[in-house]
């Protein structure tokens, strides 16, 4: 390895989540001498902080795990179809403890800033303690949804029940029994939470402002048997989901919902509605999310099921999403959502025609009617993919923060891996990364950085910097693809975090890239396979 500059360590890496294990693990393959850092005081990350009720994969486990350690597909079990949370954080630990990955992880290590120096190229992390670490190689691996938000309604502070983020669930149990207990947000965190509390609580508000559509799933135990078979096909499982538009493994449909007749689209949404979760959105047809019309035809389908199961029409109603595309959303995995509408003391609240005026000491406001509340909680979501970069201070070249950078400049990277002016900064799941089931481009984001830092070791290159060219290139394809989706449906655009609309203030841009994450890692492939010419920007001349 290069020793130029004398530094604490060559690479050092921000989250001890999926992300920061992978990294650590492929990055010490190479001989870098690496640290995780991660503020919190246990290993897991984004499943470290989300530990609300009823929190669990919405990937089924063949593929929420990660394929490149034999050790670890062979020794670990799961135990459900979609693990829940506590589970997915024993798997974590249980990969930190198998790969020996700890003795490199810092936790209780919250990063304030992290500052580039030209001259030595080094970068200088400072932490929140006011200790500092130097690096050649800095990474991020801090999650693309970990910078909670909470709703911008007057009197939040003011509420004088227990309060939670599900972002922020604490640690101890929350004892919701018999209290009266409000809901804000039914994305994909609020859809899980309902259905396991509502049987403790006493009276349950749920403020509604956006109906989410939510494919059901039953959750089956995994027997001794097909966990074998997934250890003995996982190569090809994991080959699968990387070649999947949405990192799942599973058969891309090939044909369009418009090439059939209505009785076999319905035989057809009927079984993979039975299959449940992400099979219905992937398995159908090929156009669901490109194609307004066949969209639509999903959307009617997925209404059809709500009348069926939630039995007052006017709450089914309600809960039947209008206003956006089938697919124009993430679309959540159900646990037996809808059917908690049954239940007398589940009060689905419509804060779209009234909106949510404000919160008081007792409650929640909507309109002039104060709803009072023991507990209040918010699954309002996250400032997504830039979030967590932007919030702290990273100055690269000439002291410019990537939260100016995006301001000024509007959202620039290359492949959402480096930015231009931020030498030897790399980002797992950077913006403008594939919208996908994550475990997939986490685990090939880090074997394609393991393969370029050991060329540029190899080589000499002191600097890896996106070039101007390719940022540009990288904008447009990700607007591009972007506006070829549902989510852009003319009249019918979803407002949400893949767009930064969920944020006041944010600019409107695909935070994530649209165009299938098979065809994102082509471009990478592609990248590397050009020598990483589009990574090496000649440095300015009097930098
Ligand atoms: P989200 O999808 O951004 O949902 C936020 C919710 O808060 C929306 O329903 C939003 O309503 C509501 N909201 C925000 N401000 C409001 C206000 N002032 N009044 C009323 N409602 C308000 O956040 P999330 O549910 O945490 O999910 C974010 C992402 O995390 C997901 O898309 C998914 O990628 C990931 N996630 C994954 C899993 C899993 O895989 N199991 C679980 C949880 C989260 P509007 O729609 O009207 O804005």
């Amino acid at each position: 390895m290069s020793t130029s500059t004398p530094r604490d360590y060559d690479a050092v890496v921000i989250g001890a989540g999926f992300s920061g294990l992978a990294l650590l693990h492929h990055l010490r393959e190479i001989g870098l001498k690496t640290l995780v850092v991660d503020g919190e005081d246990g290993i897991g990350g984004t499943w470290w902080v989300n530990r609300y009720p009823g929190v669990r994969t919405d990937s089924e486990y063949s593929y929420y795990s990660f394929s490149f350690s034999k050790e670890v597909r062979d020794e670990w079990t799961w135990s459900q179809r979609y693990p829940s949370g506590p589970e997915v954080l024993e798997y974590l630990n249980f990969v930190a403890d198998r790969l020996d990955l700890r003795k490199d992880i810092r936790l209780n290590a919250r990063v304030d800033s992290a500052v580039y120096d030209e001259d030595a190229n080094l970068w200088t992390v400072n932490l929140a303690d006011g200790s500092s670490l130097t690096t050649k190689y800095l990474v991020s691996g801090m999650g693309v949804l970990s910078q909670a938000i909470y709703p911008d309604v007057p009197g939040i502070d003011t509420f004088r029940g227990e309060k939670y983020h599900t972002a922020h669930w604490p640690r101890e149990d929350v004892d919701l029994t018999g209290k009266k207990v409000g809901l804000i947000g039914l994305g994909a965190s609020g859809i899980q939470i309902v259905p396991v509390i509502a049987p403790q609580v006493d009276e349950f508000y749920v403020f509604q402002r956006t109906p989410n559509f939510i494919v059901e799933t039953t959750n089956e135990g995994v027997s001794t048997e097909e966990m074998q078979y997934v250890r003995e096909n996982y190569d090809a499982i994991y080959e699968k989901a990387a070649n999947h538009p949405f990192g799942v493994a599973m058969e891309p449909a090939e044909f369009s919902a418009l090439e059939v007749s209505p009785e076999k689209r319905r035989e057809i949404f009927e079984s993979k509605w039975n299959e449940g979760g992400f099979h219905f959105a992937n398995e159908c047809f090929n156009d669901l999310a490109t194609n307004h019309e066949s969209s639509e035809l999903a959307a009617e389908f997925i209404r059809s099921k709500i009348r069926e199961i939630v039995k007052d029409p006017a709450t089914a109603d309600l809960l039947s999403p209008k206003t956006y595309s089938f697919n124009g959303k993430r679309v959540p995995t159900g646990h037996g959502y809808y059917n908690t509408f049954n239940l007398p003391h589940v009060h689905l609240i419509d804060t779209a025609s009234e909106p949510i005026t404000q919160i008081t000491e007792k409650g929640v406001k909507v309109g002039d009617t104060e709803y009072e509340l023991d507990v209040l909680i918010f699954a309002t979501g996250f400032d997504a993919m830039t979030g967590t970069l932007t919030h702290i201070d990273i100055r690269g070249r000439g002291g410019r923060t990537l939260r100016e950078k995006w301001q000024e400049d509007g959202l620039k990277s290359n492949l959402g891996i480096n930015a231009n002016g931020f030498p030897n900064f790399f980002m797992s799941l950077g913006p403008q990364t594939p919208y996908s089931n994550l475990v997939v481009p986490i685990q090939l984001g880090a074997q394609w950085l393991q393969r370029a830092l050991k060329w540029a070791e190899e080589n000499g290159i002191e600097r890896f910097e996106a070039t101007p060219e390719s940022e540009e290139w990288w904008a447009a394809e990700t607007e591009r693809t972007g506006k070829a989706t549902v989510m852009y449906t003319e009249g019918k655009k979803a407002k949400a975090w893949f767009l930064g609309e969920n944020v006041p203030g944010k600019a409107e841009e695909f935070q994530v890239y649209m165009g299938g994450g098979q065809v994102y890692q082509e471009h990478c492939r592609r990248a590397e396979a050009e020598g990483y010419v589009s990574f090496l920007a000649p440095a300015p001349v009097n930098a």
